[in-house]
Protein backbone atom coordinates (compact mmCIF):
# COMPACT_ATOMS: atom_id res chain seq x y z
CA UNK A 1 0.00 0.00 0.00
CA UNK A 2 1.10 3.88 -0.22
CA UNK A 3 0.54 5.38 2.92
CA UNK A 4 0.65 9.24 3.90
CA UNK A 5 2.28 9.31 7.57
CA UNK A 6 1.53 12.91 8.98
CA UNK A 7 4.25 13.54 11.72
CA UNK A 8 6.30 10.82 10.03
CA UNK A 9 9.50 13.23 10.92
CA UNK A 10 8.28 12.77 14.55
CA UNK A 11 9.49 10.06 17.18
CA UNK A 12 6.77 7.49 16.81
CA UNK A 13 5.49 8.40 12.95
CA UNK A 14 9.25 8.15 11.94
CA UNK A 15 9.92 4.62 13.36
CA UNK A 16 6.27 3.69 11.62
CA UNK A 17 7.35 4.89 8.68
CA UNK A 18 10.59 3.07 8.39
CA UNK A 19 8.77 0.08 9.48
CA UNK A 20 6.46 0.74 6.87
CA UNK A 21 9.48 0.58 4.29
CA UNK A 22 10.22 -2.48 5.72
CA UNK A 23 7.40 -4.20 4.97
CA UNK A 24 7.14 -3.28 1.50
CA UNK A 25 4.47 -0.26 1.81
CA UNK A 26 5.45 2.96 -0.18
CA UNK A 27 5.28 5.89 1.95
CA UNK A 28 5.10 10.04 1.83
CA UNK A 29 5.96 11.73 4.36
CA UNK A 30 4.07 14.89 5.07
CA UNK A 31 4.96 16.83 7.99
CA UNK A 32 5.39 20.31 8.98
CA UNK A 33 9.06 20.15 10.61
CA UNK A 34 7.67 22.64 13.72
CA UNK A 35 8.21 19.45 16.15
CA UNK A 36 10.12 17.12 14.14
CA UNK A 37 13.07 16.45 12.20
CA UNK A 38 14.11 15.81 8.59
CA UNK A 39 16.82 13.59 9.66
CA UNK A 40 13.90 11.46 11.54
CA UNK A 41 12.82 10.91 8.15
CA UNK A 42 13.47 6.98 6.54
CA UNK A 43 16.06 7.57 3.51
CA UNK A 44 13.71 5.81 1.08
CA UNK A 45 10.67 7.74 2.32
CA UNK A 46 9.26 11.18 0.15
CA UNK A 47 8.87 13.96 2.46
CA UNK A 48 6.72 16.65 1.57
CA UNK A 49 6.65 19.57 3.69
CA UNK A 50 3.53 20.64 4.45
CA UNK A 51 1.21 21.57 6.82
CA UNK A 52 -2.56 20.14 7.75
CA UNK A 53 -4.31 23.34 8.19
CA UNK A 54 -3.39 23.71 4.40
CA UNK A 55 -6.14 22.22 2.44
CA UNK A 56 -4.80 22.65 -0.72
CA UNK A 57 -1.85 20.80 -0.14
CA UNK A 58 -3.59 17.45 1.00
CA UNK A 59 -6.25 17.84 -1.75
CA UNK A 60 -2.93 17.66 -3.70
CA UNK A 61 -1.53 14.56 -2.24
CA UNK A 62 -4.55 12.68 -1.50
CA UNK A 63 -6.75 13.44 -5.10
CA UNK A 64 -3.66 11.94 -6.70
CA UNK A 65 -5.44 8.76 -6.11
CA UNK A 66 -2.62 6.75 -5.31
CA UNK A 67 -2.74 7.29 -1.67
CA UNK A 68 -4.41 3.97 0.00
CA UNK A 69 -4.40 4.83 3.68
CA UNK A 70 -3.06 7.54 6.19
CA UNK A 71 -1.65 7.51 9.60
CA UNK A 72 -2.11 10.37 11.80
CA UNK A 73 0.29 11.16 13.75
CA UNK A 74 1.15 15.19 13.58
CA UNK A 75 -0.20 16.70 16.97
CA UNK A 76 0.76 18.14 19.85
CA UNK A 77 1.34 15.85 22.44
CA UNK A 78 2.07 17.67 26.00
CA UNK A 79 -0.54 17.32 28.44
CA UNK A 80 0.56 20.35 30.72
CA UNK A 81 1.22 22.58 27.74
CA UNK A 82 -2.34 21.70 27.26
CA UNK A 83 -3.36 23.43 30.31
CA UNK A 84 -1.77 26.73 29.59
CA UNK A 85 -2.72 27.09 25.81
CA UNK A 86 -5.53 24.58 25.03
CA UNK A 87 -6.39 26.77 22.29
CA UNK A 88 -3.60 25.60 20.37
CA UNK A 89 -4.39 21.66 20.65
CA UNK A 90 -8.10 22.33 19.64
CA UNK A 91 -6.74 23.97 16.66
CA UNK A 92 -3.92 21.63 15.39
CA UNK A 93 -5.13 18.67 16.97
CA UNK A 94 -8.85 18.96 16.08
CA UNK A 95 -9.24 21.28 13.94
CA UNK A 96 -6.42 20.05 11.75
CA UNK A 97 -7.76 16.14 12.17
CA UNK A 98 -11.33 17.39 10.82
CA UNK A 99 -9.39 19.40 7.61
CA UNK A 100 -7.22 16.00 6.68
CA UNK A 101 -10.42 13.39 6.90
CA UNK A 102 -12.41 15.83 4.61
CA UNK A 103 -9.58 15.73 2.30
CA UNK A 104 -9.27 11.92 2.47
CA UNK A 105 -13.49 11.83 2.20
CA UNK A 106 -12.90 13.92 -0.90
CA UNK A 107 -10.01 11.83 -2.56
CA UNK A 108 -12.26 8.65 -1.77
CA UNK A 109 -9.13 7.35 0.39
CA UNK A 110 -11.31 5.34 3.57
CA UNK A 111 -8.22 3.81 5.34
CA UNK A 112 -7.15 5.42 8.50
CA UNK A 113 -4.87 5.70 11.65
CA UNK A 114 -5.09 7.27 14.28
CA UNK A 115 -2.95 8.17 17.24
CA UNK A 116 -4.57 8.37 20.42
CA UNK A 117 -4.04 8.76 24.06
CA UNK A 118 -4.15 6.91 27.51
CA UNK A 119 -5.47 10.58 28.23
CA UNK A 120 -8.71 10.37 27.13
CA UNK A 121 -9.74 8.21 30.41
CA UNK A 122 -8.57 10.97 32.82
CA UNK A 123 -8.88 9.71 36.00
CA UNK A 124 -10.10 6.25 34.87
CA UNK A 125 -13.13 4.31 37.02
CA UNK A 126 -10.70 0.54 36.83
CA UNK A 127 -6.80 -0.45 36.28
CA UNK A 128 -6.24 -1.30 34.29
CA UNK A 129 -8.19 -0.05 31.64
CA UNK A 130 -10.05 -1.48 28.81
CA UNK A 131 -11.23 -0.25 25.37
CA UNK A 132 -14.76 0.38 26.37
CA UNK A 133 -14.72 2.03 29.78
CA UNK A 134 -15.79 5.89 30.06
CA UNK A 135 -13.78 8.59 28.81
CA UNK A 136 -13.44 11.91 30.87
CA UNK A 137 -10.02 13.29 30.21
CA UNK A 138 -8.75 15.52 32.75
CA UNK A 139 -6.85 17.89 30.45
CA UNK A 140 -7.04 19.65 26.95
CA UNK A 141 -4.65 17.12 25.10
CA UNK A 142 -6.71 14.27 26.21
CA UNK A 143 -10.37 16.17 25.53
CA UNK A 144 -8.55 17.47 22.04
CA UNK A 145 -7.47 13.51 20.75
CA UNK A 146 -11.29 12.69 22.05
CA UNK A 147 -13.18 15.16 19.81
CA UNK A 148 -11.18 13.17 16.79
CA UNK A 149 -12.57 9.77 17.66
CA UNK A 150 -16.02 10.84 18.50
CA UNK A 151 -16.04 12.80 14.58
CA UNK A 152 -14.21 9.07 13.27
CA UNK A 153 -17.30 7.38 14.68
CA UNK A 154 -19.57 9.31 12.82
CA UNK A 155 -17.52 9.42 9.54
CA UNK A 156 -17.34 5.61 9.78
CA UNK A 157 -21.34 5.52 10.03
CA UNK A 158 -22.36 7.77 6.79
CA UNK A 159 -19.08 7.65 5.35
CA UNK A 160 -17.85 4.37 5.31
CA UNK A 161 -14.46 5.02 6.94
CA UNK A 162 -12.54 2.62 8.32
CA UNK A 163 -10.19 3.28 10.76
CA UNK A 164 -8.29 1.55 13.44
CA UNK A 165 -7.33 4.22 16.82
CA UNK A 166 -4.79 3.33 19.00
CA UNK A 167 -5.04 4.37 22.09
CA UNK A 168 -0.75 5.01 23.15
CA UNK A 169 0.11 4.73 26.78
CA UNK A 170 3.78 6.23 27.81
CA UNK A 171 5.84 5.43 24.32
CA UNK A 172 9.27 5.13 25.60
CA UNK A 173 12.53 4.18 23.98
CA UNK A 174 14.85 4.02 21.00
CA UNK A 175 13.93 1.86 17.64
CA UNK A 176 17.69 1.88 16.89
CA UNK A 177 20.39 3.67 18.42
CA UNK A 178 20.14 6.79 15.47
CA UNK A 179 16.38 7.45 15.64
CA UNK A 180 15.24 8.47 18.86
CA UNK A 181 13.44 11.17 20.56
CA UNK A 182 13.98 14.81 20.42
CA UNK A 183 11.32 17.22 21.69
CA UNK A 184 12.76 20.59 21.75
CA UNK A 185 12.19 21.61 24.57
CA UNK A 186 11.80 17.80 26.22
CA UNK A 187 9.23 17.40 28.80
CA UNK A 188 8.45 13.59 29.31
CA UNK A 189 10.41 11.99 31.97
CA UNK A 190 12.48 9.16 30.40
CA UNK A 191 14.77 11.86 28.70
CA UNK A 192 14.21 14.62 31.09
CA UNK A 193 15.80 12.01 33.60
CA UNK A 194 18.28 10.46 31.22
CA UNK A 195 19.51 13.93 30.56
CA UNK A 196 20.41 14.54 34.16
CA UNK A 197 22.87 11.82 33.62
CA UNK A 198 24.53 12.87 30.46
CA UNK A 199 25.18 16.04 32.86
CA UNK A 200 22.58 18.25 30.40
CA UNK A 201 20.59 19.14 33.41
CA UNK A 202 21.39 19.32 36.84
CA UNK A 203 18.24 17.21 38.56
CA UNK A 204 14.72 16.15 37.03
CA UNK A 205 11.61 17.10 38.53
CA UNK A 206 9.09 14.95 40.27
CA UNK A 207 5.88 16.43 39.47
CA UNK A 208 3.89 15.24 42.71
CA UNK A 209 4.33 13.64 45.44
CA UNK A 210 0.86 13.19 46.85
CA UNK A 211 -1.09 11.64 44.33
CA UNK A 212 -3.07 8.20 46.01
CA UNK A 213 -0.32 5.89 44.82
CA UNK A 214 1.84 3.57 46.83
CA UNK A 215 4.65 6.05 46.61
CA UNK A 216 3.11 9.41 46.34
CA UNK A 217 3.99 9.56 42.36
CA UNK A 218 2.24 9.37 39.26
CA UNK A 219 2.17 5.73 37.95
CA UNK A 220 1.94 4.91 34.05
CA UNK A 221 2.16 2.55 31.74
CA UNK A 222 5.42 2.56 29.60
CA UNK A 223 5.44 0.86 26.44
CA UNK A 224 8.48 0.58 23.76
CA UNK A 225 8.36 2.89 20.47
CA UNK A 226 8.82 -0.32 18.28
CA UNK A 227 6.58 -2.15 20.02
CA UNK A 228 3.49 0.56 19.32
CA UNK A 229 4.77 1.34 15.92
CA UNK A 230 4.23 -2.54 15.23
CA UNK A 231 0.56 -2.23 16.74
CA UNK A 232 0.53 0.33 13.48
CA UNK A 233 1.18 -1.72 10.77
CA UNK A 234 -1.12 -4.73 12.30
CA UNK A 235 -4.47 -2.01 12.31
CA UNK A 236 -3.38 -1.53 8.98
CA UNK A 237 -3.47 -4.19 7.89
CA UNK A 238 -6.82 -5.44 9.33
CA UNK A 239 -8.37 -2.39 7.99
CA UNK A 240 -6.98 -3.49 4.32
CA UNK A 241 -8.90 -6.70 4.54
CA UNK A 242 -12.17 -4.68 6.38
CA UNK A 243 -15.44 -3.96 5.28
CA UNK A 244 -17.14 -0.47 5.20
CA UNK A 245 -19.35 -2.06 7.86
CA UNK A 246 -16.59 -3.74 9.94
CA UNK A 247 -16.47 -2.27 12.87
CA UNK A 248 -13.91 0.40 13.92
CA UNK A 249 -10.55 -1.24 15.62
CA UNK A 250 -9.94 0.54 19.13
CA UNK A 251 -7.26 -0.59 20.76
CA UNK A 252 -5.38 0.39 23.87
CA UNK A 253 -1.68 0.31 23.90
CA UNK A 254 0.71 -0.53 26.60
CA UNK A 255 2.30 -3.35 29.14
CA UNK A 256 -0.25 -3.57 31.27
CA UNK A 257 2.24 -2.55 34.20
CA UNK A 258 2.40 0.58 35.99
CA UNK A 259 5.42 2.65 37.03
CA UNK A 260 5.83 5.47 39.27
CA UNK A 261 7.90 8.38 38.71
CA UNK A 262 10.41 7.49 41.25
CA UNK A 263 10.58 3.83 40.13
CA UNK A 264 11.35 5.16 36.75
CA UNK A 265 14.45 7.11 38.22
CA UNK A 266 15.64 4.28 40.43
CA UNK A 267 15.59 1.94 36.65
CA UNK A 268 17.41 4.82 34.92
CA UNK A 269 20.15 4.89 37.98
CA UNK A 270 20.76 1.13 38.14
CA UNK A 271 21.04 1.66 33.57
CA UNK A 272 23.20 4.29 33.38
CA UNK A 273 24.72 3.92 36.93
CA UNK A 274 24.62 7.90 37.38
CA UNK A 275 22.91 8.92 40.78
CA UNK A 276 20.42 11.29 38.95
CA UNK A 277 19.35 13.83 41.30
CA UNK A 278 15.53 14.51 41.50
CA UNK A 279 13.66 17.49 43.55
CA UNK A 280 9.84 16.87 44.66
CA UNK A 281 7.98 19.83 42.85
CA UNK A 282 3.98 20.41 42.99
CA UNK A 283 1.51 18.36 40.93
CA UNK A 284 1.64 19.50 37.15
CA UNK A 285 -1.79 20.70 36.11
CA UNK A 286 -3.98 17.68 34.19
CA UNK A 287 -2.04 14.94 35.30
CA UNK A 288 -4.46 11.75 36.14
CA UNK A 289 -2.85 9.59 38.98
CA UNK A 290 -2.51 6.37 37.48
CA UNK A 291 -3.04 4.92 33.43
CA UNK A 292 -2.74 1.45 32.96
CA UNK A 293 -3.58 -0.21 30.02
CA UNK A 294 -4.82 -3.70 29.56
CA UNK A 295 -3.59 -4.16 26.12
CA UNK A 296 -5.72 -7.80 25.69
CA UNK A 297 -8.23 -7.05 23.37
CA UNK A 298 -5.38 -6.24 20.08
CA UNK A 299 -3.19 -9.10 21.78
CA UNK A 300 -6.67 -11.45 21.36
CA UNK A 301 -7.87 -9.77 18.00
CA UNK A 302 -4.62 -9.00 16.09
CA UNK A 303 -2.05 -10.90 18.00
CA UNK A 304 0.01 -8.28 19.01
CA UNK A 305 2.72 -9.10 21.36
CA UNK A 306 5.30 -6.51 22.71
CA UNK A 307 9.03 -7.74 22.73
CA UNK A 308 10.28 -4.73 24.99
CA UNK A 309 7.91 -5.28 27.68
CA UNK A 310 9.97 -4.65 30.49
CA UNK A 311 10.77 -0.80 31.87
CA UNK A 312 15.07 -2.01 31.93
CA UNK A 313 14.97 -2.54 28.44
CA UNK A 314 12.64 0.47 26.84
CA UNK A 315 15.15 3.08 29.23
CA UNK A 316 18.21 0.59 27.98
CA UNK A 317 17.32 1.62 24.57
CA UNK A 318 16.73 5.19 24.87
CA UNK A 319 19.83 5.55 27.15
CA UNK A 320 21.75 4.23 23.20
CA UNK A 321 20.19 6.89 21.46
CA UNK A 322 20.86 9.76 24.10
CA UNK A 323 24.25 8.68 24.34
CA UNK A 324 25.21 8.85 20.98
CA UNK A 325 22.86 11.44 19.93
CA UNK A 326 22.85 13.73 23.22
CA UNK A 327 21.94 16.89 20.91
CA UNK A 328 19.41 14.82 19.09
CA UNK A 329 19.19 15.09 15.51
CA UNK A 330 21.28 18.60 15.62
CA UNK A 331 19.44 21.85 13.82
CA UNK A 332 17.52 20.99 10.89
N1 LIG B 1 6.94 13.83 35.10
C1 LIG B 1 7.75 14.28 36.13
N2 LIG B 1 8.84 15.07 35.80
C2 LIG B 1 9.14 15.42 34.52
C3 LIG B 1 8.31 14.95 33.48
C4 LIG B 1 7.22 14.15 33.80
O1 LIG B 1 7.51 14.00 37.30
O2 LIG B 1 10.11 16.15 34.30
C5 LIG B 1 5.80 12.96 35.41
C6 LIG B 1 4.48 13.50 34.90
O3 LIG B 1 3.89 14.36 35.85
C7 LIG B 1 3.69 12.20 34.69
C8 LIG B 1 4.76 11.19 34.29
O4 LIG B 1 6.00 11.74 34.75
O5 LIG B 1 3.11 11.79 35.88
C9 LIG B 1 4.86 10.96 32.81
O6 LIG B 1 4.89 12.24 32.18
P1 LIG B 1 5.18 12.42 30.64
O7 LIG B 1 5.16 13.90 30.38
O8 LIG B 1 6.41 11.67 30.27
O9 LIG B 1 3.98 11.70 29.89
P2 LIG B 1 2.37 11.85 30.06
O10 LIG B 1 1.97 10.82 31.07
O11 LIG B 1 2.06 13.25 30.46
O12 LIG B 1 1.89 11.52 28.69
Amino acid sequence: MKVLVTGGAGYIGSVVAEMLLQAGHEVVVFDNLSHGHRQAVPKNGELVVGDLADRGALDRLLGSGAIDAVMHFAALIEAGESMQVPEQFFRNNTANALTLLEAMLAAGVKRFVFSSTAALFGNPDRTPIEEDDPVHPTNAYGESKLLVERMLRWFHQIHGLRYASLRYFNAAGAARPDQGEAHQPETHLVPRILEVALGRAEHVNIFGTDYPTPDGTCVRDYIHVSDLAHAHLLALHALENASENSNPLLYNLGNGQGFSVREVVEVARKVTGHPIRVIESPRRAGDPAVLIASSEKIRRELSWQPMFPDLKSIVESAWQWHRAHPDGYGRD
